[in-house]
């Protein structure tokens, strides 16, 4: 059965108060962004809800279950604030379905309309059942449920919810960078972000010719992923291999990777004031690799003057590979490519590195010359989720 809409529901309110307008104004605007790729689009915010009346299709339905801050979303029917009209797309609907068990689930949010949700219920139900014996009632376990929900504007019914990503709209709680490698674990750390309302943008380090091309399409890929959750993404892509080798060359073997790592942090920072982001997200967990024991991540942190957030320190490998599964970037990170932090590794990497003895190595480099080369040569890409295809260099 054809449906008239499409209803999405969203969940928390990121704070309370006129940030309730942002959130749903934010909210619709990447929804409206999301479905342009579809055709005309028209969206209306009505009191908790947000209807779409324009496109009305499966591919919508799958496109909006991707935007953070929806909860879940309906192909939905409306008809009149009118107890028969309600009865008549009830029935159609029970009909539609044919046989088995059934129950109707009202909701009523205007409070104005003459039955309550038990009345609501009672009238369908028995209508339901009078017109269409092959269905019977179940209030416990039934194969269908109707659910109508009142509100001032009409009656919508609905048989089922599926559940979008939740968070809150990207951009709502402002901008970070992300070092995206192209391992398992933070294009996770980075979707998580984006689902708290972060628009990030992506940093990434290779060392060609050591790194390959391929490995650098993996990355734009899982790039590309999260664009389609968060709309517009920037990827940097930035030359790693004459810091790798002046470190491999001046700098104590077991500290290479905790200064590679220092290094990364640098430059995040420096993107991270020319971006005006406020924090940088990377994929560390606590223990999980030499370079993020907790003295590892003192170290790297000691640089850091914005927060360094982490949204998968606590995770297990196996939540962070569950995790990755669900949002599909786990097939893209494992495509076997070198990453430029498995070159010039030590065999024996310092455990539990001491800043002092760190910052003492680093003195053989010149740090700020080896910043500004790397700088020259790296590249910018645009990578346009709600336009999928369209990608620019900046
Ligand atoms: P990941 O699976 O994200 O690569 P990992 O388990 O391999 O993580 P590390 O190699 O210690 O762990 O990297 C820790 C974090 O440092 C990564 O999650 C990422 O945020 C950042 N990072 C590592 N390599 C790169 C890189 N080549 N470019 C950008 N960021 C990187
Ligand atoms: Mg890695």
């Amino acid at each position: 059965m054809n449906c008239d809409l499409i209803m999405a529901r969203y969940g928390e309110i990121a704070l309370k108060g006129r940030n309730r307008y942002q959130f749903e104004d934010l909210l619709v605007s990447n929804i409206e962004k999301t479905l342009a790729r579809f055709g005309p689009v028209k969206v209306e915010k009505v009191y908790g809800r947000i209807l779409i009346h324009q496109p009305v299709h499966d591919e919508a339905l799958s496109a909006l279950k991707q935007v953070f801050g929806l909860v879940s979303v309906s192909r939905a029917h409306v008809v009149p604030l009118d107890i028969s009209c309600i009865k008549d797309k009830a029935l159609a609907l029970a009909t539609a379905h044919g046989q088995g068990t059934f129950k109707i689930q009202a909701r009523r949010a205007y409070k104005g309309f003459g039955y309550d949700s038990p009345g609501i219920n009672r009238e369908l139900g028995t209508h339901v059942q009078k017109h269409c014996p092959s269905l019977t009632v179940d209030v416990h376990d039934p194969d269908l449920i109707i659910r109508v929900e009142i509100r001032q504007e009409g009656a919508y019914l609905f048989s089922s919810a599926l559940p979008a990503v939740g968070g809150l709209p990207v951009g709502m709680t402002g901008r970070a960078i992300l070092l995206l490698s192209g391992g398992i674990d933070s294009p996770v750390a980075g979707w998580m972000s984006m689902k708290r309302g972060l628009k990030v943008t992506a940093l990434h380090f290779h060392s060609p010719p050591f790194t390959s091309d391929a490995a650098l399409d993996k990355v734009k890929d899982l790039a590309r992923l999260l664009a389609g959750y968060g709309g517009r993404l920037a990827l940097h892509l930035h030359h790693f291999t004459e810091i790798q080798k002046a470190i491999a060359e001046n700098c104590r073997p077991q500290l290479s990777v905790i200064i590679m790592r220092r290094m990364m942090m640098r430059v995040a920072e420096k993107l991270a004031e020319q971006e005006d982001a406020l924090a940088i997200v990377t994929g560390e967990c606590l223990g999980q690799v030499a370079s993020q024991t907790l003295e590892s991540i003192y170290v790297t942190n000691a640089l850091a003057r914005r927060p360094v957030l982490r949204p998968l320190i606590a995770f297990d490998k196996r939540e962070i590979i569950d995790r990755a599964l669900d949002i599909g970037s786990y097939d893209i990170s494992i495509r076997p490519y070198d990453d430029c932090c498995t070159l010039f590794v030590p065999k024996h990497p310092q455990l539990f590195p001491r800043l002092q003895k760190v910052e003492d190595s680093e003195r053989n480099l010149d740090i700020p010359r080896l910043l500004a080369a790397a700088e020259t040569v790296s590249q910018r890409l645009l990578l346009d989720g709600w336009d999928p295809g369209h990608e620019e260099h900046l």
